[in-house]
Formats: C-alpha cells, sequence, structure tokens
C-alpha cells in the first residue's frame, strides 16, 4: 500500500466502503529524537482521534514521519465497521513483520476499534503486535509503549464514561490549512443491532462546549476557515457543568435535578459566533434526534454549512426496527421535508445505506430504492451488510441473504446514487455559488478545488485566488461527483 492521502469526499463518495481510507502521517521535524508513523483506517472519528494521539506522542519526544521503515513507533488505528476493514488491517500487520525483522526494536501498537473489540487475543493472533490501545485510553500511550521497550507487552482498553480529551490541543495531520475536524462527543449510546461502535467506543459524553469552542476560536487564528464537528450522533450532545456522561444527565433530569443543558443547537450557535468567516459543518445526524431547532439555527446562521449526513441505513420500517434505528420510513421522511421547508431544496443532503440486512426481502430493497427516489440525496455511502461478531443482530438474527444478492441489492442502490447525484448537481448548474477554496485541484496546478456550502466539491480555474479565500463561482458543469465552473467577482 502506498502512503497516499485520499480525499476521502471525492474518492469515497458513491463508493462501496469508507473504511478502504487510509491516512498517514507527514514529516515533521521538531527537534524531537524519537519518530512516530501513524497509518489510520475508517472514519473521521479515527482521523481525529490519530491528532490526539500525536499530541500526547509529541509531549513525550516524538516527531511524526511518513516512512514507516524508519520509525522507532508504529501505530495503526484501526476501524473494526465490517469484516473487510479488519482484514485490510491485517493485510498491513504482515507488511510490518518483514520491517520489523530486519529492525526489532521497532514497537508496533495497534490501536482504536480493532483493539477494543479484541483486547488480548489480539497479542495472540498476531505475534509481531507489541501494544493494543483501546480509545480511550491514549493518554496511557507513552507508558505502555515504554513497557514494550522493555520487552513487556502492553494492553489498555479500558472504557471510560467521561474521557473526551477535552484539554489534548490535537497536532493537525493531513491538514489543508483550510479545514478541520472537531471532536465533539465520543462513543454511542444507541444500539443499532448492526453496529460494534457502542462496544468499541463506549458510552456517549459531551465534550466541553467552551474547550470546542477554543479550539474553533484558535484555528480561526491559525487561518483555517472551516470547521467540522464530530461525533457518531451529533445531535444528541448534551452537556452541563457537572455532567458530560448523557445517560447520567438525562438520569439526573428524570429525577427532577433543576439541571443547565447545552444541546446540540446551542453548541452550534456558539461555533458558528466565533466568526462569520468560519464555516461551520457536522456529522453524524441521527434521524430520530435531528430537532428542528437544530434546522432553525442552520437558517439563522449563514455560515453553517446546509448540509446534513442523515443516514437512513434502509428505506422499509420493518427492516429499521431489526436495525433497531428506532424511527420509522415515514418519521425518516417527515424529517427530511423539515430540511426542505426550513432549508430549501438546495440543502445538500448524504445517506448510509446496508444492503441485504438480515431477513431484507427483494420488496423491502425496493423500498430503500424509492426512499432514495423521494429524499434525492446528493451522496450517499453504500454498503452490503457485514455481520459482526458481539453485536445484537449476530446474536439475534440469521445472517441469512446470499452474498451475490447483497451485492446486487448494493449494486442497484449504487446506480440510483450515481443518477440522483448527477441529476442534484445538475441543478447547480447556471447557480453563483460561495466556494471556500480548499487547495490546488488534484487534475491540474491551474485549477483550484474547493466546496460549496452542501459539500459539493467545485473545481474552477485559478486566476488571483488562493487557498483559505471565498470565492463565487459560476458553475458551468457538472459530473456525479463534481461540479465546474469560473469565478466571478
Ligand atoms: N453513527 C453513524 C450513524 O448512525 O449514522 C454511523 C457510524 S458507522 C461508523 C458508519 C456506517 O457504517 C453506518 O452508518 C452504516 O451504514 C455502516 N455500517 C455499520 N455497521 C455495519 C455493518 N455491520 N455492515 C455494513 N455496514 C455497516
Ligand atoms: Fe453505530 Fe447506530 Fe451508534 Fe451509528 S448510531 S455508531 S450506527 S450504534
Amino acid at each position: 500500500m502506498e502512503n497516499i492521502i485520499q480525499d476521502i469526499d471525492i474518492v469515497d463518495r458513491n463508493s462501496e466502503d469508507a473504511s478502504e481510507t487510509v491516512k498517514t502521517t507527514a514529516n515533521e521535524n521538531t527537534g524531537k529524537t524519537k519518530k512516530l508513523y501513524i497509518e489510520s483506517y475508517g472514519c473521521q472519528m479515527n482521523f481525529a482521534d490519530s491528532e490526539i494521539v500525536s499530541s500526547i506522542m509529541k509531549d513525550n519526544g516524538y516527531d511524526t514521519t511518513a516512512d514507516f521503515e524508519s520509525a522507532d513507533v508504529v501505530f495503526l488505528n484501526t476501524c473494526s465497521i465490517r469484516e473487510k476493514a479488519e482484514q485490510t488491517v491485517r493485510r498491513r500487520l504482515s507488511q510490518f513483520n518483514k520491517v520489523k525483522k530486519k529492525k526489532p526494536e521497532m514497537t508496533i501498537g495497534v490501536l482504536g476499534c480493532m483493539a477494543e473489540r479484541l483486547k488480548e487475543k489480539l497479542l495472540d493472533e498476531e505475534k509481531i503486535v507489541d501494544v493494543v490501545v483501546g480509545p480511550d485510553a491514549y493518554r496511557d500511550l507513552p507508558k505502555l509503549v515504554e513497557s514494550a521497550e522493555d520487552g513487556l507487552k502492553a494492553v489498555n482498553t479500558f472504557l471510560s464514561r467521561e474521557e473526551t480529551y477535552a484539554d489534548i490541543a490535537p497536532v493537525r495531520l493531513n491538514s489543508n490549512g483550510v479545514s478541520a475536524f472537531v471532536s465533539i462527543m465520543r462513543g454511542c449510546d444507541n444500539m443499532c443491532s448492526f453496529c460494534v461502535v457502542p462496544f468499541t467506543r463506549g458510552r456517549e459524553r459531551s465534550r466541553d462546549p467552551h474547550s470546542i469552542v477554543n479550539e474553533a476560536q484558535d484555528l480561526f487564528d491559525k487561518g483555517y476557515r472551516e470547521v467540522t464537528l464530530l461525533g457518531q450522533n451529533v445531535d444528541s450532545y448534551k452537556w452541563s457543568s457537572d455532567e458530560n456522561n448523557k445517560a447520567w444527565l438525562e438520569k439526573k433530569e428524570k429525577q427532577g435535578e433543576e439541571v443547565q443543558v447545552i444541546n446540540f443547537a446551542n453548541l452550534l450557535e456558539m461555533v458558528a459566533q466565533v466568526s462569520p468567516d468560519l464555516r461551520v459543518r457536522f456529522s453524524t445526524s441521527h434521524p430520530k434526534d435531528i430537532t428542528n431547532e437544530v434546522l432553525y439555527t442552520m437558517k439563522k446562521y449563514e455560515n453553517i454549512c446546509k448540509y446534513i449526513h442523515l443516514p437512513a441505513q434502509s428505506g422499509n420500517s420493518r427492516v429499521l426496527d431489526l436495525m433497531n434505528r428506532t424511527y420509522t420510513r415515514e418519521w425518516y421522511i417527515n424529517r427530511v421535508d423539515a430540511i426542505r421547508e426550513i432549508l430549501g431544496e438546495t440543502c445538500g443532503i448524504s445517506s448510509d445505506m446496508i444492503t441485504g440486512f438480515c431477513s431484507e426481502t427483494e420488496e423491502e430493497h425496493q423500498d430503500t430504492l424509492t426512499l432514495m427516489d423521494y429524499v434525492k440525496y446528493d451522496f450517499s455511502y453504500m454498503f452490503f451488510y457485514s455481520e459482526r461478531p458481539g453485536t445484537l443482530a449476530a446474536k439475534k438474527y440469521e445472517d441469512d441473504i446470499p452474498l451475490e444478492v447483497k451485492k446486487r441489492r448494493l449494486q442497484e442502490v449504487i446506480n440510483k446514487q450515481q443518477a440522483t447525484s448527477l441529476e442534484r448537481n445538475k441543478l447547480d448548474l447556471g447557480q453563483i455559488q460561495k466556494v471556500l477554496i480548499e487547495g490546488t485541484s488534484k487534475r491540474s496546478e491551474d485549477q483550484l478545488q474547493g466546496r460549496n456550502s452542501a459539500n459539493k466539491v467545485v473545481i474552477f480555474p485559478k486566476g488571483e485566488h488562493k487557498k483559505g479565500d471565498y470565492v463565487n463561482v459560476l458553475i458551468e458543469d457538472c459530473t456525479t461527483a463534481t461540479l465546474f465552473g469560473s469565478a466571478v467577482s
């Protein structure tokens, strides 16, 4: 595998498997004596976590490197969401094995969801691994690495009820200097029956809003112009000054205690007020939790981008019930109608879809396609169902849809999405849109690349413009994934 930094939004849009995305550390030389190489897989939360890990390791004498052969410590920050993601990591470990044979003093660590899921078992199964560290134990990394250097393999997969790493300033990795991710919460209290996340990332807790606003302000002062607030279910963000664990906070509320709570709409407003020139995005929204208050807050602030990632997973209410998503097709449609009513037709909407979930019939699969016709998603991340050990679905339901049927249904969903993406992009033709420039286009040095409010990639001739500028672009052409245009004054 090459050390390529892929652009998640171009490469993975309409693709089969977002967990295929890999990001690696870049060379940084601040005079530290030791070198750290991190390879991160999966979701944006994982990429954001690698920035926290780099910060912790930097404070303990490590600069990052892009070349794993020259590293003293190699971390794989892993994803468990689908079986394929774990297989990729295991293949990668066997490649590292060859290097470690020549350089036995190198420490190899597995971090993230796979570490949390497999714990000590990973040390038995993958002899090359020296440390196994779950998502809530990163503060312990320097100690665990030291122990490995002394020849003692180390594991910490303790899941915390409070850890949010609020006080740690992330070291920005793979940054374009314009847009950054800011974690606002950790864990997930939903129990979608197909999903390992509640088991690998623990209970839901929200980060202190003041530390979030400070981070956004600091990014803005350093020249960043866009922050994406990250969480598994941002709409259920809930924080009070004496409690950040959602379950505990709700218990207090139920007991009738007076608690001053900051919810997601309040947080969005606080971040939007950092500066009108700082764009605010967020991901992921859960259809059961997104409120009209959030939608009206988005409408109130021009700098809150008009784009919502609202994973449906399926368009059929029986399947949604089996998935334990806690909403029906009708509820989902009601939320989409509210988005259209409050934010208009141009607001971008995207989804995650799973095909071939346990017992899904052809008619139920058709319901997913008709939901896609109704919503007209701008893009989707699409997957076929992959049974994960320990999940509710693995315990309760038979994974009974043959692989070729899952894949055929997935192809139908992908085909539908590609047609809809093109249809939606064509609606942008002739419009003048405000674009934040992220850098030079990958295709040509003479072209710049940025995003409009709806999160679509826009490419246009460079002229006098530069990275970090806002520019009005007349949209003149499009493909399924990209808009093309020219800057207008
Ligand atoms: N918290 C987000 C939400 O609820 O929308 C999603 C988080 S998950 C990391 C990203 C996506 O992976 C899910 O929305 C789902 O479509 C997909 N996914 C999760 N578990 C899966 C499984 N067992 N098989 C296939 N896809 C899965
Ligand atoms: Fe997984 Fe559901 Fe939580 Fe998303 S909301 S992380 S799909 S359990």
